[in-house]
């Protein structure tokens, strides 16, 4: 079921071998209550519990591609959510830092993480703030929709560096990558409708 799910991933777009063979080394269906393991190398998206959703793998795959992933990054991940997307980036060689304002999200997706051997820093928190410990970021990624680019993750990423992030108020947001040229230079590219559950304003302490 992976394969094919591989083999959906290239015939809708993905180019990088590397991404689709993170996808090959990280089961899914872990990530999913067990009443959706049949159906967990299909292209949509699962309810996880607290109201939130585990992206589709096309989305997930997507993102990953415009991150330009290399051995060693250092990235920030926004919505830690179930954790497969933190999952494929470590997959990747990347030393990667996420945050999840949902306590029960935070906590499951610690423990499938770990159970996979995968070492990210996880965080409770609020993603509007970044983690500003461990910046600057080669990259960020956003996966929930962002009503703005919110202006601690500007400040964290590298120059040179680039923020994936989707945009937008409502229902659907714009894929947008911003890089980070310089101090105040970004060089801003969309890439078109996707759907995700908000960005929220965060409670935890
Ligand atoms: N990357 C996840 C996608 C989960 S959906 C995956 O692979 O499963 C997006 C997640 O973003 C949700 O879990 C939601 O609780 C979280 N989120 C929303 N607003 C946030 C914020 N301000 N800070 C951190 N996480 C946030």
């Amino acid at each position: 079921m992976r394969r094919k799910l591989i083999t959906e991933l290239r015939e809708k777009g993905i180019e990088q071998d590397k991404v689709l063979e993170a996808f090959d080394e990280v089961p899914r269906h872990y990530f999913l209550d067990e009443v959706f393991n049949h159906q967990a190398y299909s292209n949509i998206a699962f309810q996880i519990g607290a109201g939130q959703t585990i992206s589709h793998p096309f989305t997930v795959a997507f993102q990953t591609e415009l991150l330009n992933v290399e051995r060693g990054d250092r990235i920030l991940e926004i919505g830690t959510g179930s954790g497969f997307q933190t999952s494929i980036l470590s997959a990747l060689g990347a030393r990667v830092v996420t945050i999840e304002r949902q306590r029960e999200l935070f906590l499951n997706a610690k423990r499938i993480i770990h159970r996979l051997g995968f070492t990210p820093k996880l965080f409770y928190g609020d993603g509007y703030k970044g983690k500003v410990t461990y910046a600057p970021y080669d990259s960020i990624i956003v996966t929930c929709g962002a009503p703005f680019l919110p202006e601690d993750l500007k400040k964290q990423v590298k120059i040179g560096g680039r923020i994936v992030i989707p945009i937008g108020k409502g229902d659907q947001q714009i894929m947008t990558t911003f890089d980070r040229i310089d101090e105040n230079e970004w060089d801003v590219k969309e890439y078109g409708d996707f759907s995700f559950v908000p960005m929220l304003k965060n409670t935890a302490r």
